[in-house]
């Protein structure tokens, strides 16, 4: 069977990898002539828009997934959609490419949310600051990933600082969440509509990008994730893996976003669950049943961001996987993680601690510690 990825990249890469033990095959589409999924399968060097190399991957796979959610949502209806199977279903890519209709969808569902308002005007925004007060956080509406397009408000002189910077798109400006912590949970749904979640992860950020995820697998709120998740896979009709991104305050949970995808804080089921969310992905699309999402011992997942520490020092390290992209270094790209996996809550401290230190080559967030109110960047 051949599976179309619409991305290249190594959200695709760990999907082949998972895939290719299967005997699956691989096409991926993605405009960048080094896309690091390329060495797995076969490379449609073409934009995401190209309607002819979507074609011509509706025509050979048997089945398409995408691997990131700023795909154009119009070609991938009007060349893929009803010519192959294609999951998630692009109406989860549309819901997810734009926050406020997000933010509908949760609020329809009775999912709890930080306090937002839409901003497409100056006097918007002068409206939304007087609701919601300071500190606010504005985010575009579309295109925003790893904090980018976002800015904390923190004073009325903020205002016009940031419509300069992002006044020309939709925005929305949400009320600034001082979270315990920030959780998610990988949920996947088969094409039988059976779901199963993951263990939550634990995930901290620096300047709205991942830093590391540890696996929580008695994490006291994860029935209450789970009951959020299955209302949003059911309410979808969705197919394959979803990730919802928790605020824990006040031992409640607030919705931050989804991707209706696999996703980074995730990384850690390829050791430390015993079927990967990248293999689950796959079965699910495919019509195939379902692996047990179970934890498999203690795990903790590093990124590297920008560039690779030395390889020799994370692999001395007892109970690490590394994981290398292939990726091309620059600052704030993710270029590979590490993967913990251990028999218990202190080795798997005591690792991630000197992994955390191997990892600072390029971004220097303290460890320990819980999300500060420095979470998404001044600007972006
Ligand atoms: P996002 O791109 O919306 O997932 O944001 C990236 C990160 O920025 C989140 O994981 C949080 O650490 C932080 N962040 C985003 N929105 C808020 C908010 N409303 N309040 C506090 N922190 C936030």
């Amino acid at each position: 069977m051949i599976v179309g990825i619409i991305g290249g990249g190594q959200l695709a890469r760990m999907l082949a990898l998972a895939g290719i033990p299967l005997g699956l095959k691989f096409i991926f589409l993605d405009p960048a002539p080094d896309a690091c999924a390329a060495v797995l399968g076969e490379h449609l060097c073409a934009g995401y828009d190209d309607r002819a190399a979507l074609a011509y991957m509706a025509q050979t796979a048997d089945c398409v997934s995408f691997e990131f959610e700023n795909v154009p949502a119009d070609t991938l209806i009007s060349e893929v959609a009803g010519k192959v199977p294609l999951f998630p279903a692009p109406s989860a890519l549309t819901l997810a490419q734009d926050r406020l209709q997000e933010k509908h969808l949760l609020q329809s569902l009775g999912i709890p949310i930080a306090a937002f308002e839409a901003v497409d005007s100056r006097a918007d925004l002068e409206r939304a600051v007087a609701k919601i007060g300071f500190p606010a956080v504005l985010k575009t509406r579309t295109l925003g990933y790893d904090g980018k397009g976002q800015a904390v408000l923190r004073r009325p002189g903020d205002l016009n600082r940031f419509w300069q910077q992002l006044g020309g798109a939709a925005l929305v400006l949400e009320d600034f969440v001082a979270f315990e912590s920030e959780v998610s949970i990988i949920a996947v749904r088969g094409r039988d509509g059976q779901a199963a979640f993951y263990p939550l992860a634990e995930n901290t950020h620096h300047d709205g990008i991942l830093h590391y995820s540890q696996s929580r697998p008695d994490h006291p709120l994860q029935a209450l994730a789970e009951d959020y998740a299955r209302l949003i896979l059911e309410r979808l009709d969705y197919v394959g893996v979803l990730a919802v991104e928790y605020f824990v305050v006040g031992g409640a949970l607030l919705v931050n976003e989804l991707a209706p995808r696999v996703h980074n804080s995730g990384h850690w089921t390829i050791e430390g669950a015993r079927t990967s969310q990248f293999e689950n992905h796959l079965r699910s699309i495919l019509g195939l049943p379902l692996g047990s999402v179970a934890a498999v011992g203690y795990s903790g997942m590093v990124n590297f961001i920008g560039e690779l520490p030395a390889m020799d020092q994370v692999l001395a390290l007892p109970g690490v996987h590394l994981h290398v992209y292939g990726k091309q270094s620059r600052g704030g790209r993710k270029v590979g993680h590490a993967t913990l996996c251990v028999a218990d809550e202190q080795a798997r401290q005591s690792g991630l601690k000197e992994l955390f230190a191997l990892a600072q080559g390029s971004a220097k967030p303290s460890f320990p510690g819980r999300n500060d109110r420095q979470a998404v960047p001044d600007s972006s």
